[in-house]
């Protein structure tokens, strides 16, 4: 089964992204758990999530991503902001056992000039605090741009979250690999698609890969900048685009577009993803 979604508003509801992941016939989708960019906003009702999960197991739905707001930073200088995030965090894991087997995607953090080495320390600190052997979800570290002072847009910095977690937790934190992101941080992900996946697989290996972010890029390759694009209008174009999506080592994998659109454009992109899977 093709598993290809887009991101999804959660603005009215959990049961409504549901809806709007047929309505542009999707089969998974991401949503953001609470407003991206400010604090606060209210936790779903049992009976909206169980809504939501009803309509997923009745259209055969792969497990939905959620994904971290924007303003969570484990590695923020400010010991409140760490805080809150490690809370924040930890309350949307226990939320999300209501739709068991979910993927929880977050940016790994921005170090803010504490060095590369104290904020990878830290992103493993929140992790081994708040990732439990037993939870259904499994917790994904986005590959980022490398914008600032970024932490994920090396993969060896992925590696070395990895490798700062403990043994009892390993099975519950994976990657989700955003192709524009992966572009932008110099990763030429469209145009030598078998090179790219087997450095990911010598440095990260492709067993913790569980998810891909599919955006096309504003920016040339290695920009460091991070501006998505609608499929085929930037930098990977769609015949990278096309690589990705049909690249054997990646067919299991669900994709979630990211890209500059509405529900409409997000139609149009996925029939035509089906079409270059089919
Ligand atoms: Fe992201
Ligand atoms: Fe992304
Ligand atoms: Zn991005």
């Amino acid at each position: 089964m093709f598993k290809a979604g887009c991101h999804i508003s959660v603005a009215g509801g959990y049961a409504a992204m549901g809806r709007d992941a047929l309505s542009v016939g999707a089969n998974t989708f991401q949503y953001f758990t609470r407003n991206p960019r400010g604090r606060g906003g209210k936790t779903p009702s049992p009976a909206d999530v169980a809504a939501l999960r009803q309509i997923m197991e009745e259209n055969g739905f792969a497990p939905a991503l959620a994904h971290a707001p924007y303003t969570y930073n484990p590695c923020s200088a400010d010991a409140e902001i760490r805080a809150y995030t490690r809370e924040a965090m930890a309350g949307e894991l226990r939320m999300l056992e209501q739709l068991p087997g979910s993927l929880y995607n977050f940016h790994p953090g921005c170090h803010v000039g504490k060095g590369t080495e104290a904020g990878i320390a830290m992103i493993a600190d929140l992790l081994n605090g708040i990732v439990t052997p037993h939870q259904s979800t499994t917790v994904l570290l986005e590959t980022m741009a490398g914008k600032g002072t970024e932490i994920g847009g090396r993969f060896e910095e992925i590696r070395a979250i990895l490798d700062q977690v403990k043994p009892e937790i390993q099975h519950k934190i994976g990657v989700c690999l955003d192709t524009c992101h992966l572009n932008d941080a110099g990763y030429d992900i469209a145009g030598d698609t078998d090179a790219v996946l087997a450095e990911f697989d010598r440095v990260i290996g492709l067993n913790r890969l569980h998810a891909v972010h599919l955006n096309d890029s504003k920016n040339p390759l290695g920009a460091r900048k991070d501006r998505h694009e609608k499929l085929g209008e930037g930098t990977l174009t769609l015949e990278g685009i096309r690589r990705i999506v049909c690249h054997p080592l990646l067919a299991d994998l669900p994709f979630y577009l990211e890209t500059p659109n509405e529900l409409d454009g997000y139609a149009a992109e996925l029939a035509l993803l089906k079409e270059m899977r089919a």
